[in-house]
Formats: structure tokens, sequence, C-alpha cells
């Protein structure tokens, strides 16, 4: 079935709620908040933000939303990760705190904290699948904020995005060649964060997702 306007919410227990809901709604969704099981239960597709993973793990277990999501996962809700949120999709986690736990759904190994201390938040242009080769696309401009990266990816994960060999000064990259951005069927995720730098295209290409499923 698709949905014209699908409703889309934004899981709403901590971290950068607000520029996630004004991105959906600029490319045409309508963006609800998260924070009850009944509001889980009505959306056509899930934003889980940026923020500190250990706290919405937390918050998530708290509110009694954390079972009930991993049952909509299963059944095939779409889902977008963001940074933190893309921790909470990953099957396992390196780096994490020693009770924390993730919803999974998505077969990767995702690294916490993976970029390191002297650039543990930056911003950079990435070639993204399916984005910047697509029409007028050109590189989506990212923000990393103490960003994770995917260590190892499952066989049935696109890789949507890496880490670019030089960066826009023409400078090597430490990290060139991590994978930030993948998909696995309704999934998606990305280590950094697209909310902030005014490029919408990750979410349009979310709610496409949504729509089409
Ligand atoms: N480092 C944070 C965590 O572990 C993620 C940071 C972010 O979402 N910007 O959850």
């Amino acid at each position: 079935m698709v949905v014209a306007t699908p409703t889309v919410g934004v899981l709403a227990l901590q971290g950068d709620v607000r520029e996630h809901l004004s991105a959906l709604e600029s490319v045409n969704a309508r963006a609800v908040t998260v924070r009850r099981p009944a509001e889980l239960e009505t959306v056509d597709g899930l934003v889980i933000p940026g923020g500190e993973s250990t706290t919405i793990d937390k918050l998530l277990r708290i509110f009694e939303l954390r079972d009930l999501l991993q049952a909509r996962i299963k059944e095939g809700l779409p889902v977008y990760g963001s940074c933190a949120g893309m921790i909470l999709l990953a099957d396992r986690i390196l780096d994490g705190t020693a009770d924390q736990q993730t919803v999974g759904g998505m077969d990767v190994v995702v690294r916490r904290n993976a970029f390191g201390r002297q650039v543990d938040s930056f911003e950079t242009d990435l070639d993204f699948v399916g984005i910047s080769d697509v029409g007028a696309g050109g590189p989506v401009r990212t923000a990393f904020i103490r960003a994770p990266w995917i260590e190892e990816a499952g066989r049935d994960v696109e890789v949507l995005a890496r880490i670019p060999a030089v960066d826009t000064q023409g400078r090597q990259v430490a990290a060139a060649g991590r994978i930030v951005a993948a998909r696995q069927g309704p999934l998606l995720a990305t280590a950094f964060h697209p909310e902030i730098t005014g490029d919408t295209r990750v979410h349009g290409l979310f709610v496409g997702m949504v729509a089409g499923a």
C-alpha cells in the first residue's frame, strides 16, 4: 500500500527531536512525537534521533517501549536511526557500557564513539548511494558528533556511504573507508546527523521508504 502522507514518529525520550520533526515535515510527512506505547502503535515509520544511546536505551525500558519497538521492527516497521539511533538499531555493539542493550534489527556491528577524541565532531561531504547519485544530487553535507561507525555489516546490509579517503581540504582521513550509512530492508541507519546541516535528502529517502512500505 502506498501512503501519500505517511505519519512518521520521532522517538522523543532524549536527543535532537525538534530538528527531525521539521526535516520530516519539509519532505511531506506528518511528523509526530512518540513517548508512549499507544503512539508507537499508530505510526507508519519511526526516527530514532541522535543523543546518548545509553540514556535512550534506559528510557526505552522505563517507558515500556522497548519490547513493542522490537515487535514492530519484526513486523517490518520502517525505522531510521541517526547516530545514537544507529547504535540502537545494531544487533551488536562495541565499546558500549556494561549494561547497555540495543533494540537491534540490523545485522551490523557498531562501534560507539568510534572517531575518537580529536575529531569527535566534524562536518564532511559524503557520496550517498541513492541520493548523491540521483538527479541533481551531489554529495550530502553531514555532521558527525561523537559518532559511531559500522565496523562489520552482514550479507543483507546495503552499504550506502563510507568516509572518503581525503577531506574537502585534500588531507588524508584516518577513518577512510569506514561505513557510515547503511540499509537493511525497512531499516536505515546513519552515523551522522543530517537534520542539522539543512540537507533533507536523507529524510526524503526515509519517507519514501515509509510511503512504499
Ligand atoms: N556517542 C553517543 C552515544 O554513544 C552518540 C552521539 C550522537 O548521537 N550524536 O550514544
